[in-house]
């Protein structure tokens, strides 16, 4: 069954299960265990994983027997629980998107924490050889560090998404703060590639009521996720690939990393499971 929407802090912001720990200083990094103890899997969950009892149907390539235990936050089960609805999303003010409606089977790839000299030509060119069109959610100090890569991602035609300037838990910011680190990153994106971000994703989807409030004015959409294989934490390729097999349905948006380490597994995975779903039947969009 669906769990409830229930991991809203008491200050009223929501707190998600992604603890991506790229880009983080070690300051930040105190913020990351506090947000896991506060979204900490259910007791007798071991590690990582915890059970989940309302796993998706797959894109027709499931591994049941060999699927890892729960890998995903009872907020995104609660999201990917309900199928989404026709057309774009209306979203309600405080609430970030969690899928796409381009109809059956369709879906969305994002790839945050980029862009890296290293593995993000590296996902481009598989992204080419498939004819699949992504969402690069960039670092502003990494498009600022990297601008080549960054207009390799654009001239691709790949979307590209505000990630902040320097990837920080937002819920630890004041508001000017939270309005710096996403304006600076929008002047870094537009100088590296002439676009200007339309939509934000936070770092660790930690979406305080500043951000949102903030997003409104700069006029830009605010991108959650559904589907997380973890794989910034390097769980192996296999793990990757079974994650996202087994949590994929329709609507469904994916979260991958270009950047924030070594995400050469990310890399190898893709090279298994994007061609799967293709045979499957997914199609890919943009949110
Ligand atoms: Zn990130």
């Amino acid at each position: 069954m669906a769990t409830s929407f229930g991991a809203r802090k008491p200050s009223g912001f929501v707190r998600h299960a992604s603890r991506h720990v790229c880009c983080v200083p070690a300051t930040e990094t105190r913020g990351v265990a506090r947000v896991t103890v506060a979204l900490s899997e259910p007791a007798g969950a071991a590690g990582p994983a915890g059970a989940r009892a309302d796993a998706p149907a797959g894109p027709g390539k499931t591994h049941p027997a060999a699927s890892p235990p729960a890998r995903q936050h009872p907020e995104l089960t609660r999201h990917t629980a309900r199928p989404p609805r026709r057309g774009q999303p209306r979203l309600a003010y405080g609430e970030p998107m969690y899928t796409v409606a381009d109809g059956p089977k369709v879906v969305a790839l994002t790839i945050d924490d980029g862009p890296s000299p290293v593995y993000t030509p590296q996902i481009l060119a598989i992204l080419r050889r498939y004819g699949v069109t992504a969402s690069f959610s960039m670092v502003g100090r990494n498009a600022a560090a990297f601008p080549g890569v960054a207009r390799e991602v654009a001239a691709a035609g790949h979307m590209i998404v505000n990630h902040t300037w320097n990837h920080h838990d937002l819920g630890y910011l004041a508001a000017v703060a939270v309005q710096d680190e996403i304006s600076r990153a929008t002047d870094a994106i537009h100088a590296a590639t002439g676009q200007r971000p339309g939509m934000f994703r936070a770092p660790y989807g930690v979406w305080p009521p500043a951000v949102f409030r903030y997003c409104a004015r700069a006029g830009l959409t605010p991108l959650a996720w559904s589907v997380d294989p973890r794989d910034w934490s390097r769980p192996g390729v296999g793990a990757i690939v079974r994650g996202i097999e087994s949590d994929t349905r329709t609507g469904s948006i994916i979260l991958e990393h270009d950047g924030g380490g070594n995400r050469s597994q990310t890399v190898a995975a893709l090279k298994i499971w994007l061609p799967r779903l293709l045979e499957a039947g997914y199609q890919f969009t943009t949110p």
